[in-house]
């Protein structure tokens, strides 16, 4: 499928900046669902990784490029998990090293990485339900759907959020870098329900995503 659109099967897509709370929601949401989830960051992680693995300098844009066009990606569901293999190598323990959090920005800014992991998103949800987190799911990825969100939250919550996660991690630096790219920039969907997290439980955001889902018809209402 080239455009984005769905067949029969359905997308949530849930967008936002780095530490807003998504991937929590993204999961938790699936799982009471019982959808799929696939957490696009990842793949682009995976590969930054797999960059930096090759000793690739990630401001070298068409080498870069030609090493992900070179190599073998493959996304899969274990257990409802999506693990990602880059020619056939596991990275899964090293997506949130420091130094791929510094050059993940760099690397999903290259056009040509975007295509491809793109049309692997894609592929990933023929066929089946999906929660899908990301930057740019609603308004690039798959902007037919009906079931868009934006969650966010305040910058102090955000970083407080990294920092009891133990984690050295500039995100300030990457939303600057993710909002500001020529291609595929983090923006809100223009059709998309806003959620601010900075006071919520991930349970009530869950809940305000689902009461959501069931006033425009993915799910019966509860009442
Ligand atoms: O979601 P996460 O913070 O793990 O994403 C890591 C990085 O991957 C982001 O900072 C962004 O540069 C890139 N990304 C993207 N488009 C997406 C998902 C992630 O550019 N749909």
């Amino acid at each position: 499928m080239q455009s984005g659109q769905q067949s029969s099967h359905r997308v949530v897509a849930i967008d936002g900046p780095a530490a807003s709370g998504k991937s929590s929601v993204t999961r938790e949401l699936a799982r009471r669902l019982g959808f799929a989830y696939l957490n696009s960051g990842a793949i682009y992680r995976a590969i930054t990784w797999h960059i930096l693995q090759k000793g690739i300098d990630v401001g070298e844009s068409d080498r870069v490029a030609h090493a992900v066009e070179s190599a073998q990606i493959t996304c899969c569901l274990r257990d409802n998990e999506l693990c990602i293999f880059i020619d056939n190598v596991d990275p899964g323990d090293y997506l949130r090293d420091d130094r791929v959090n510094e050059s993940v920005s760099r690397v999903s800014s290259i056009p040509r990485v975007r295509e491809i992991v793109v049309e692997k998103m894609r592929e990933h949800a023929q066929g089946r339900d999906l929660v899908i987190e990301g930057r740019d799911i609603g308004s690039v990825v798959f902007p037919d759907t009906a079931y868009k969100f934006y969650v966010d939250a305040s910058p102090e919550v955000r970083l407080r959020r990294r920092a009891a996660q133990g984690q050295r991690d500039e995100i300030t630096m990457r939303d600057h870098a993710d909002s500001s790219r020529p291609v595929s920039p983090l923006v809100v969907a223009k059709d998309a329900c806003i959620i601010d997290t900075s006071h919520l439980t991930i349970e009530q955001v869950v809940n305000e995503i689902i009461g959501r889902l069931e006033q425009n018809g993915l799910l019966p209402s509860a009442a």
